[in-house]
C-alpha cells in the first residue's frame, strides 16, 4: 500500500507553521492513542500520525521529505532516529491523564526496551549523483558505489557460528513476540511486544558468528551499475530494486533511490525537451541580415537571421532540443537573439555611423 503523505495525515498545509503541527498532533493523538480509542485500527493510526509528528516537527528531517518523499526519509533515518529526537514527553504531558510520557510511545513502536522489531524487508537507501547536460541528452551508464548492509557471507546470513545452528527461543515459542497485559488507569490494555529473550527474532544464537557478530548482516561496499535513461530530467529520481539495505533476521532487501541532478549549462537553458540559447548580434546584422553560427548539443548548427531582424525575435530550429523523455523524438533549440551596441567605436565607425544618422534625419 502506498503510504499517506505525512502533511495529509497530520491535515495540515504544506507550509503549516510548527505550531499548527504541534496543535493538529495534539488533537489527533488525543483521539487516537490506544490508551483511550478502543477500536480496531486506532493503534495503527496513533502510529501513522506520531510518525509523521516526529518528521514534520524536525527541520533538517522535514526538508529531508519535502524534497525526496517517504524515500528520502527511510534512506536516511532509522526508526530509532526518526522518534528518539522528537519530544513526546512535552505533548503528553500537556494532554495530561496519565498516558505515561516517552517511554510508553516506544513500547507502541518497539515493543519495549527501545530494541527495533523484526523487519521483514530491508531499509530503502537514497543516493544522489550529479552529470552534465550532455550526458542527460545522449543517456549513460554510471557505476556508483553504495555502503550498505548485505547478508553476512560466513554463516550465509543465519547468525551462527560455521557449524552451529540458531535455536528456537523457548520464551515466545519462535514467534517472536509475546502478549502483555497492562493496567492504564481505567483499562486493561494487552499488547503485543517483541520477545525480551531473542530481541524479537524467535531464535536465540548461542554462538554468534564472529564476522557478523550475530546479525547476519555486514556492511559492504557494493558497485552497481545505474542506466540513466536520455532525456532524464533534473530531480528525476530512479529506483533500483532490492538493492537496499538487507534486513537484520532475514528477508527482501530493501530499494535503492538514485535521485539523479542535472547541472546547469553555460549556453542552453532547458525548458522541457526544449533548449533555449541566447544569442547577442549587432545592429548591422540585424539590419542587414547574417548567417551565424550557433552551438548545439552536438556541435554548431547554422542559423540565416533575415534582414530586419528585431531584438528579441525567436528563431526555432527543429529537432535540435533534448531526446524526449516518452515517446520519440527530440525537442527543438529555441535562439532568442539580443542586439548588442556598440561601447568602443573606431574613428571610421563612428564617420560610417554619423554618416548613417544624417541619412535618417534626411
Ligand atoms: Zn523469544
Ligand atoms: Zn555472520
Amino acid at each position: 500500500m502506498e503510504k499517506k503523505d505525512y502533511y495529509e495525515t497530520l491535515d495540515v498545509s504544506k507550509n503549516a507553521r510548527k505550531e499548527e503541527i504541534k496543535n493538529a498532533y495534539r488533537k489527533l493523538a488525543l483521539k487516537y492513542h490506544p490508551d483511550r480509542n478502543k477500536s480496531a485500527g486506532s493503534e495503527e493510526k496513533f502510529k501513522e500520525i506520531s510518525e509523521a509528528y516526529a518528521v514534520l516537527s524536525d527541520d533538517q528531517k522535514r526538508s529531508q521529505y519535502d524534497q525526496f518523499g517517504h524515500a528520502g526519509i527511510r534512506g536516511r533515518y532509522t526508526n530509532d532516529d526518526i522518534f528518539r529526537s522528537t519530544n513526546f514527553d512535552e505533548i503528553f504531558r500537556d494532554i495530561g491523564g496519565g498516558f505515561g510520557g516517552f517511554g510508553s510511545i516506544f513500547d507502541i513502536f518497539f515493543g519495549g526496551g527501545g530494541s527495533e522489531q523484526r523487519l521483514t524487508r530491508g531499509q530503502d537507501l537514497v543516493y544522489e549523483t550529479e552529470i552534465e547536460l550532455i550526458e542527460a541528452a545522449k543517456g549513460l551508464t554510471r557505476e556508483i558505489e553504495i555502503p550498505r548492509s548485505g547478508r553476512c557471507d560466513r554463516c550465509t546470513g543465519l547468525g551462527a557460528e560455521p557449524g552451529s545452528s540458531p535455536r528456537k527461543c523457548s520464551t515466545c515459542g519462535g514467534a517472536g513476540q509475546v502478549r502483555r497485559v497492562m493496567s492504564s488507569g481505567f483499562a486493561q490494555v494487552v499488547r503485543l511486544e517483541a520477545c525480551r529473550s531473542c530481541g524479537g527474532q524467535g531464535t536465540i544464537i548461542d554462538k554468534p558468528c564472529t564476522s557478523c557478530r550475530g546479525n547476519g548482516v555486514v556492511q559492504v561496499r557494493r558497485k552497481i551499475e545505474v542506466k540513466i535513461p536520455q532525456g532524464i530530467e533534473d530531480g528525476a529520481r530512479l529506483r533500483i530494486r532490492r538493492e537496499g539495505d538487507a534486513p537484520v533476521g532475514g528477508g527482501e532487501p530493501g530499494d535503492l533511490y538514485v535521485f539523479v541532478h542535472v547541472k546547469p549549462h553555460p549556453s542552453f537553458q532547458r525548458q522541457d525537451s526544449h533548449l533555449v540559447h541566447e544569442r547577442k548580434i549587432t545592429f548591422t546584422q540585424a539590419a542587414l541580415g547574417a548567417n551565424l553560427e550557433v552551438p548545439s548539443l552536438d556541435g554548431h548548427v547554422k542559423l540565416k537571421v533575415p534582414s530586419g531582424t528585431q531584438a528579441g525575435t525567436v528563431f526555432r530550429i527543429k529537432g535540435k532540443g533534448m531526446p524526449k523523455l516518452q515517446g520519440y523524438g527530440k525537442g527543438d533549440l529555441y535562439v532568442k537573439v539580443d542586439l548588442v551596441v556598440p561601447t568602443k567605436l573606431s574613428s571610421k565607425e563612428k564617420r560610417l555611423l554619423t554618416e548613417l544618422m544624417k541619412e535618417e534625419n534626411a
